[in-house]
């Protein structure tokens, strides 16, 4: 009999919280809110005042109004709605666009296809801690570019950007400023109302609710303008139709509810235990942190252990269900593009590993996980004799 593996994947995916799946159950059947909250009826009424609920959750949890926010299947939506919302609205201003090669896929690939649509997208490189100089953001820009996306906390290496003062910069040129915060909700304090952002896109299932929902912010003062992406009933000022899925709304601004209880709490004890976790592996030889150690979420790390061999190190650590690149990514067999962004070798990408605690993560997981990557790590280098330059 085997125990699974202690899950450190919290930036791949959150279980729901317990409390959120309770609240969620009882907007599916007969018995509970069910109807279209498009109806007039009660049954209509009902659910979308449910609704109105879930987004004023949202909205202060991040400071805004719960008239900003659209609903969507998730961040890969909101993304793809900011981005593509954005360029086609406001393409007769320019076509240029500028983000960052540390990008998620989600915000990458619409901005890719964007380019074969005849925009020109510029793409930054961060400094070798992850973060965007905001002076290179500066020198890049043009009077064609209407548009910057940069995300806040990096999924892989948990470095959060500056973007308040790219923000200002950016306010006061009139472009036009998105920002994928799938990472950051739950994680950094949001306050829209002090934040230059206009576009913001959010996922329910990084933050202990369900897949498959998620929110872009969309900035009513100064006002933003979006193309949608789906054409149908005109739900959500027409920005994005298709009946609202109650219970998974409802979801995601429980989720919301609790975060922003348990926010301080939650996040003081994920720093005891992350900063425990470092101070062991740090000690180890050849073990180091990727990204900037301060500017960063403290549900992440992410190390590349030297002198062993990735897959040796993937099979060692099997007690502990890790990401060895991003969850997105595994199912390629090239290193981790957000590493090798900022100049971390081939080799040592594949030998890193991310760790990302979260809610559910006990002080027993993490002895647990340091007496495993003590013991594990030791055991591979005793067979491969590792010379430490330090
Ligand atoms: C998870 C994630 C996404 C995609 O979110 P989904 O809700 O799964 O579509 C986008 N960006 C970042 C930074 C993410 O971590």
């Amino acid at each position: 009999m085997t125990a699974d593996p202690i899950y450190l994947d919290y930036m791949a995916t959150t279980p729901v919280d317990p409390q959120v799946a309770d609240q969620m159950s009882g907007y599916l059947t007969q018995q509970g809110v069910f109807g279209n909250p498009a109806s007039q009826h009660c049954y209509g009424r009902r659910a979308n005042v449910a609704i109105k609920q879930a987004a004023d959750h949202l909205a202060t949890l991040i400071r805004a109004q719960p008239r900003e926010i659209i609903w969507t299947s998730g961040a890969t939506e909101a993304n793809n709605l900011a981005l593509f919302g954005a360029a086609r609205f406001y393409q007769r201003q320019g076509r240029h666009i500028i983000s960052v090669i540390t990008e998620h896929k989600a915000v990458l690939d619409p901005l890719r296809q964007l380019e074969q649509e005849g925009f020109r997208v510029t793409y930054l490189t961060p400094k070798t801690n992850g973060l965007i100089e905001v002076q290179d953001l500066i020198s890049q820009l043009t009077r064609e570019t209407i548009l910057v996306s940069i995300m806040q906390v990096n999924n892989e290496i948990g470095v959060i950007q500056d973007i308040h003062t790219m923000g200002e910069l950016l306010r006061e040129r009139g472009i036009l400023f998105h920002v994928d915060a799938a990472q950051s909700l739950g994680k950094v304090m949001i306050d829209l109302q002090r934040l230059p952002v206009d576009l913001m896109a959010f996922s329910a299932h990084k933050l202990y609710g369900p897949k498959g929902i998620g929110a872009l912010y969309v900035r009513r003062q100064p006002r933003v303008r979006l193309q949608p992406l789906l054409y149908g009933g005109g739900q959500q000022h027409g920005l994005r139709s298709g009946t609202l899925a109650t219970h998974q709304i409802v979801g995601m601004g429980e989720a919301c509810r609790l975060t922003n209880q348990y926010f301080d709490q939650e996040y003081q004890r994920i720093r005891r235990l992350r900063d425990r976790l470092w101070q062991t592996l740090q000690a180890i030889p050849g073990v180091q942190c990727n990204g900037d150690l301060k500017q960063r979420v403290p549900h992440n790390l992410n190390v590349s252990v030297a002198g062993v061999e990735g897959e040796s190190l993937v099979l060692a650590l099997r007690d502990l269900a890790l990401s060895t690149a991003s969850a997105c990514t595994t199912a390629s067999i090239e290193p981790s593009y957000v590493l090798r962004a900022i100049g971390v070798s081939s080799e040592l990408a594949h030998s890193s590993i991310r760790i990302s605690l979260g809610r559910f993560t006990s002080e027993q997981d993490i002895d647990r996980t340091i007496a495993v990557l003590q013991q594990q790590i030791g055991w591979l280098r005793s067979l491969t004799p590792f010379e430490y330059e330090g």
